[in-house]
C-alpha cells in the first residue's frame, strides 16, 4: 500500500514541478501543470458527498477493516477497526468510513 501514491501526493509533487517550471519561464508547460493540479483537486465537501467520498477513497485505499464486539446484549453494538464508529449491524462495508469489512475472501 506504501508504494501507491495518492492523487493528493501526486498534486503536490504537480505543485512543485509546476514552480519549477515558472522559474525557468518554461510558462506554456506550467500551464498544462495547472489543470492537472485542478484536475486532482478534490471537489468541496458537502455533507452528502462526505459519505460517498469516503467510500470512494477507502475502495481506491483498499481499506480493510474488521468489526469488533463492543456489546453483544441487550443491544448489539460494534465497532469499526478503522475508524472506530459504533454501528448496530456488522455491514460489509462501513458506512461511516466505508472500510471494506469482507475479510479476505472476496
Ligand atoms: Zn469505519
Amino acid at each position: 500500500m506504501e508504494s501507491k501514491m495518492t492523487k493528493e501526493e501526486a498534486r503536490i509533487r504537480l505543485i512543485a514541478k509546476r514552480e519549477e517550471l515558472i522559474r525557468k519561464y518554461e510558462f506554456e508547460e506550467a500551464e498544462v501543470l495547472t489543470v492537472a493540479i485542478e484536475a486532482l483537486q478534490a471537489p468541496p465537501i458537502t455533507q452528502r458527498s462526505m459519505y460517498q467520498a469516503g467510500y470512494k477513497q477507502a475502495q481506491e485505499d483498499r481499506l480493510k477493516g474488521e468489526w469488533k464486539v463492543r456489546r453483544p446484549k441487550p443491544f448489539f453494538l460494534c465497532e469499526c477497526s478503522v475508524c472506530g464508529e459504533s454501528e448496530e449491524w456488522m455491514s460489509k462495508f462501513c458506512p461511516n468510513c466505508g472500510a471494506d469489512m469482507r475479510g479476505e475472501d472476496k
